[in-house]
């Protein structure tokens, strides 16, 4: 978070180096948000807000002030939503903002968009296509009458993909006209036009002025009613490249879209060139990015998608020149041609939607997946940002996590069984050992007995040297105490005999 001077610096000044800092780490949007205790200013940067300063609940309202005077809104007004715009140079850039004021529970909410086509002006070698997708592009660029549509959702860089395209269109041989809601950037040699509902000027009613106006290339801000998607197509016939956007997910679900917007299927397989699908992802910092190892999951997904094994990707660090790792962000896009068996398929009536599913995705479209998986290989963004970005079709990836599942339980129970191998090998091990200490025992014990009997046997005279001399086995010990008890016995009998025969005596010397 960035401390600004609320007390010695003028708020003038504090306005303009908020815009500055938005400006050079190329931020798209500043909220000026007002909280119970403070306004907090935020700034989205590569599409994710980050706080950037804490205003104190006193400077609030001159800050908000200034940044509507410098935004031409009304100052005094606060109680309804106001909108805005700032033009100016910052920094040695021309910038062009709009700014929406909206009053909330906690005072007014200021959100400042900073408009920066720099990139639409560079070309569309510089939005991030595959060179097979660029090539597309620019066929369908070439054909003189016909729609292109930009596709996805708001944020998605759709406006910048057709400024692009405009400006590839922009020659002194051409009348471009634009219809949009608002302007979002003024291009040299193009008549632009913002609608304005308010007084009737409609998208629909600007097409048809303009369609008087000799036009070769018209784009359309947004198709959202079917009255302006059927205009679309009716110039699209009559001799007119029309560029548009449109709000759907990829190319499928547009000309489902369209048709469901009342446009004729034949009037749509004629007009319809080609469609644009697009989404955004955070581009990896050069400098700090680092390789890891794939995971199972991702594995799988790079072998069933791609047919490629990618054992490494690259993974998001962070340092002095990024935004956590991330710098920027680059397009995931999917280009359809529309083909001559497409617009066959198109204009049939009874079309099987799996039948146009498998015609749109046939060997030669890259899929936003595709495309996607593509550009986390070459290393320009991660597999967690295209797996946020990009919907894995859902049965794939029950397929594909089953898959890793059961690899998941084949491996634990491989490893179980290595345990239950190392066990029993440690097991028959020790069998063998102690049935070898047996059998040293019983050996041990034979020599021993030998060695004692011989001893007797040999007792008559002949001396025999042997280590186990002088050791009894405990056996023999026994019967040798048997021996020495029964012979201490006898002895005692004898005694006792002796004795009586004595006492016997001694009364045969009495009588
Ligand atoms: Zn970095």
């Amino acid at each position: 978070m960035i401390e600004y001077d609320f007390v010695n610096m003028p708020i003038v000044d504090i306005v303009n180096r908020i815009i500055l800092y938005a400006s050079q780490h190329r931020a798209s949007d500043i909220h000026f948000d007002p909280r119970e205790d403070c306004m907090m200013i935020r700034m989205r940067m590569d599409g994710r807000l980050k706080d950037h300063a804490r205003v104190p609940k006193m400077y609030e309202k001159n800050l908000t002030t200034r940044v509507k005077l410098i935004s031409k809104m009304n100052i005094t007004e606060t109680r309804i939503p106001q909108d805005g715009a700032i033009k100016g140079v910052v920094d040695g850039k021309e910038l062009d903002m709009r700014v929406s004021a909206l009053p909330t529970n906690e005072g007014e909410k200021i959100v400042v968009r900073l408009l920066d086509y720099s990139s639409s002006l560079e070309g569309l070698s510089f939005l991030g296509f595959l060179p097979k997708n660029l090539k597309k592009v620019q066929r369908m660029l070439d054909i003189p009458n016909g729609i292109i549509l930009v596709t996805g959702a708001t944020g998605s860089g759709k406006s910048t993909t057709t400024y692009s395209m405009l400006q590839e269109l922009n020659t002194e041989d051409r009348n471009i006209i634009t219809v949009e809601d608002p302007v979002e950037m003024n291009i040299e040699g193009i008549n632009q036009v913002h609608v304005n509902s308010d007084i009737g000027l409609t998208f629909a009613t600007a097409l048809r002025s303009i369609l008087r106006q000799d036009p070769n290339v018209i784009l359309i801000g947004e198709i959202r009613d079917s009255e302006t998607a059927q205009i679309a197509v009716r110039a699209a016939i009559t001799g007119h490249l029309v560029l548009s956007t449109i709000h759907t997910n990829n190319s499928l679900s547009t000309i489902e879209r369209l048709l469901d917007m009342d446009v004729e299927r034949y009037l749509l397989s004629t007009a319809l060139n080609g469609i644009i699908s697009q989404k955004l992802a955070r581009t990896l910092c050069p400098d700090c990015k680092r390789l890891r190892p794939t995971t199972s999951y991702e594995k799988q997904i790079f072998s069933s998608i791609l047919g490629k094994d990618v054992e490494e990707v690259y993974e998001p660090v962070g340092c002095p020149n990024c935004n956590g790792g991330f710098r920027g962000r680059i397009a995931l896009q999917e280009v359809l041609f529309i083909t001559d068996r497409l617009r066959e398929l198109i204009s049939d009536e009874n079309l099987d939607k799996e039948d146009l599913k498998k015609a749109v995705y046939d060997s030669d479209t890259t899929t936003l997946l595709q495309d996607a998986l593509q550009k986390v290989i070459d290393g320009r963004t991660t597999f967690k940002e295209i797996y946020r970005a990009v919907d894995i079709d859902f049965d794939l990836e029950k397929k594909i996590r089953q898959n890793v599942r059961k690899e998941e339980r084949e491996k634990a129970r491989f490893e179980k069984l290595e345990v239950i191998d190392a066990y029993d090998g440690i097991l028959s091990n020790l069998k063998e050992m102690i049935s070898d200490i047996k059998e040293i025992k019983k050996q041990a014990k034979l020599s021993v007995e030998n060695k004692y009997k011989k001893k007797k046997t040999d007792e008559n005279g002949i001396e025999i040297i042997d280590a186990f001399e002088g050791v009894t086995p405990p056996s023999m010990k026994k019967e040798n105490k048997k021996e020495e008890k029964e012979s201490s016995l006898k002895d005692d009998e004898k005694r006792k005999e002796n004795s009586n025969e004595k006492e016997k005596k001694k009364e045969k010397e009495k009588k």
